[in-house]
């Protein structure tokens, strides 16, 4: 059987790090079993889906590089979804029920009171054909319930092992609202059948649907997928993360300047039993994943984590794999990769190789305090061009001439030459900089 696993948002908000997890995870499911990935719009919630939420949810996985192979929308598939429940219709599946939320609020309340289980009591199931008929003729149109099996259904989940739910235990599911639209629930059997996925891997809160969903994949089709529920999400603290999601939304997290394999890094392993680490590239990711490592704890996400991975990642990161996104930010030019090597040790983002950029090329005002100092160290800068001994060269120089050694030495130079205390290795940003400018700088110039 080939591997179909798939991600359905529904298009009514950004994406973020919780919804994304999921996605990786699936992702990274499929193609490590040589599998496909479907992308799938959840939208039969036309009120309050949007095309621009749409674009965005591709938009974001487009820039994680978790790249579908197969793509579909609800919206375009009522007719399907009203074939399947005109058959669960005519076989007794679904029936029609007239409460309104206040009368089946109260039902709990009662139920609640009385120490049971607030489970719904299929009144509608005996209603008679003039109580129904009394409904309709006030206008009071019915949703609809699924008529669940009593049983014990059980399934071997890819994160939990064996799960078993007592159907009786179980409200009849709502699968069709009153005004004639299908909750996500039936769409939802439909296409995974239509669609061949194969597996299901989804968050731990879909754990109680997934019984009554076995139960529809039966009765709809020949084969019932397998599941995976993997913990949800929490903050560092174990707190839930509802009110941070704006932040956490994919798209923010971007525009703070986040590497996208930073973020698939840190989120294909927390919640694992692996640590986390940096991957280059997600094809490293694909090698490494094993599903049987998520843990059955929470997710924690730390941003203090993720800004950490990101300058690890970027640290080691090969030149070939920014050059375009540097040279779109003006980071072009000779010498551009030594420069790439030489402050990559000091990025926490990558916008920040402009500020460098700008030092190299300059202009730039130099920051002078002892004036006699610097004008005897201009004297002893050695010949051109300059090369990789060149700092070694000078800077031996001036401590033999000057009598200077250490931070008395070096930070003066340091900031004669970069206007900057600290920062990457002199040797290379000597060589960077170039004679021409180094002499200006240190005669007090802005160059
Ligand atoms: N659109 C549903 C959700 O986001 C999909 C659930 C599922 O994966 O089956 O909750």
């Amino acid at each position: 059987m080939s591997v179909i696993t798939r991600f359905a948002p529904s298009p009514t908000g950004r994406l973020h790090v919780g919804n994304i997890r999921t996605a990786l995870i699936n992702w990274l499911y499929a193609r490590a079993h040589g599998g496909q990935f479907l992308l799938r719009i959840d939208d039969t919630d036309a009120e309050r889906s949007t095309r621009a939420f749409e674009d965005g949810i591709v938009a974001d996985l487009d820039w994680l590089g978790l790249s579908h192979d197969l793509f579909m929308r609800q919206s375009e598939r009522f007719a399907r979804y009203d074939a399947a429940i005109a058959g669960l219709k005519a076989q007794g599946r679904l029936y029609p029920c007239y409460e309104t939320p206040e009368e089946l609020e109260l039902k709990r309340k009662v139920q609640l009171g009385r120490g049971r289980p607030p489970v719904y009591d299929r009144a509608a199931l005996k209603l008679t054909d003039d109580a129904r008929a009394d409904f309709e003729a006030r206008g009071i149109n019915p949703h609809w319930r699924f008529l669940l099996d009593h049983e014990t259904v059980v399934w071997s989940d890819l994160v939990h092992g064996e799960i078993s739910i007592d159907t009786a235990s179980l409200s009849d599911p709502v699968l069709i609202r009153a005004d004639g639209q299908p909750l996500y629930t039936l769409p939802n059997i439909c296409d995974d059948l239509d669609f061949g996925v194969s597996h299901v891997i989804r968050g731990e809160d879909h754990i109680t649907n997934t019984a009554v969903q076995v139960q529809l994949f039966r009765l709809l089709g020949e084969r019932v997928p397998t599941f995976g529920h993997h913990p949800l999400m929490t903050g560092a603290g174990g707190e839930g993360l509802s009110k941070r999601l704006g932040s956490l939304s994919i798209g923010s997290l971007r525009e703070e300047g986040f590497e996208a394999m930073a973020l698939n890094s840190l989120l294909a392993r927390i919640g694992t039993s692996d640590p986390v680490e940096p991957f280059q590239s997600l094809g490293q990711l694909v090698d490494a994943f094993d599903i049987s490592r998520i843990s059955r704890s929470p997710a924690k996400f730390d941003p203090d984590e993720l800004a950490h991975l990101n300058e690890r990642l970027l640290h080691d990161m090969p030149f070939e794999a920014v050059r375009a996104r540097l040279a779109n930010m003006g980071v072009k030019g000779e010498g551009e990769v030594l420069f790439w090597e030489t402050v990559r040790p000091n990025l926490a983002k990558l916008s920040d190789t402009v500020a460098w950029w700008q030092v190299v090329t300059g202009p730039l005002t130099p920051i002078i305090e002892d004036a006699a100092f610097i004008a005897a160290a201009a004297d002893l800068l050695p010949g051109t061009p300059f090369g990789p001994d060149s700092w070694k060269e000078w800077t031996g120089a001036v401590k033999q001439t000057t009598g200077r050694k250490g931070r008395d030495l070096f930070l003066p130079l340091r900031l004669a030459l970069t206007a900057r205390d600290h920062g990457p290795e002199m040797k290379n940003l000597l060589m960077l900089i170039g004679p021409e400018r180094a002499h200006a700088r240190l005669r007090g110039k802005t160059a």
